[in-house]
């Protein structure tokens, strides 16, 4: 047993109604599809920007909060990209 929902997402509350609406036939649980990978998720806020909200499964809500440019982590990997990209860039430009 664990907090009712500290995702913030929607399931908390569905359960608790009894013939309320059912998105989708989601397995028990749930309350949104991946916008990833299609698999059962939770609807809750991006992990980078707070203002936005979109469907992930527990897998893809860790990989975005890791990868994305406003995530903290994210924003250094994209940093090693992009200065990665242009040292190429230069190194291919120089001849
Ligand atoms: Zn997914
Ligand atoms: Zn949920």
């Amino acid at each position: 047993m664990g907090p009712a929902n500290k995702r913030g997402c929607r399931c908390s509350g569905s359960e608790k109604t009894p013939g309320g609406q059912e998105p989708m036939g989601l397995p028990r649980g749930y309350c949104g599809l991946c916008v990833v990978c299609g698999e059962p998720g939770h609807i809750r806020h991006h992990p980078g920007a707070g203002r936005f909200t979109g469907t992930w499964c527990d897998f893809h809500y860790r990989v975005l909060a890791f990868t994305h440019p406003l995530a903290p982590l994210g924003t250094f990997l994209w940093l090693t990209v992009v200065a990665s990209a242009i040292f190429a860039a230069r190194h291919f430009v120089h001849y």
